[in-house]
């Protein structure tokens, strides 16, 4: 049976399909490779800026087995502008090791296989699981956290136990899709300081309204 959240959350979705027609992420790859070290690059950075740091990145260390071994600091000095680039040099770097020695230079398709990998949490591998091989995963970041818990569908800041609350009110076959929609509502709306309710298309469903 249905549960009010479920009915609830599933207008949600309709209301705002479509004011987000462009649901692909902005960070370009040209091979799951690519995208993985882009997302991991993403973190507390725009998909912009990632997207002027990667194409020297990729020229420069093409592979998983060419970024494994290149020396730290010149990869430092590559991904400086995304920002915490001494962590991110040292994740990519890392994670590409591990995917040389352990999975033959590519990157798995599973959740527990790439959460695995140095620098890779549950966001950054349901990026790469929904964008690059389509399968449905919750993604959940800051701006999907608040409008979740400011629609009442979730009361927890932990990311794990809002994937989990969000999975049991969507459709496994909606997950990527409501977590696209979520996210840019986040960021377009329903802001963390000053949320633009009086505009929002949601508002008569949510319990926050101000
Ligand atoms: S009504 Fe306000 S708090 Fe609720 S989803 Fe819209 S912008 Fe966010």
């Amino acid at each position: 049976m249905t549960s009010p959240n479920q009915a609830r959350i599933k207008k949600v979705l309709e209301i705002l399909t479509p004011f987000y027609p462009n649901l692909k992420p902005a960070l370009a790859y040209s091979n799951p490779f690519e995208l993985l070290v882009a997302t991991v690059l993403s973190a507390q950075c725009t998909d912009a800026m990632v997207n002027q740091v990667t194409p020297a990145l990729f020229a420069r260390f093409p592979s998983s087995k060419e970024m494994a071994d290149a020396p730290l600091q010149e990869l430092e000095a590559l991904v400086h502008s995304t920002g915490f680039y001494r962590n991110k040099a040292k994740n990519i770097k890392a994670l590409s090791k591990m995917l040389d020695d352990d999975w033959n230079g590519k990157v798995p398709a599973a959740m527990d296989e790439l959460i695995r990998l140095p620098g890779v949490g549950r966001k950054t591998a349901g990026v790469v699981l929904s964008v690059f091989f389509d399968t449905p995963a919750i993604i959940v970041d800051t701006h999907f956290g608040r409008v979740s818990r400011r629609l009442g569908f979730t009361e927890s800041e932990n990311p794990d136990i809002i994937e989990k609350n969000i999975a049991e009110l969507v459709p496994q076959k909606n997950w990527t899709k409501a977590s696209h929609l979520l996210n840019q509502h986040g960021r377009t709306y329903c802001h963390a300081r000053a949320p633009r309710c009086k505009d929002c298309p949601i508002r008569k469903m949510c319990p926050f309204f101000i």
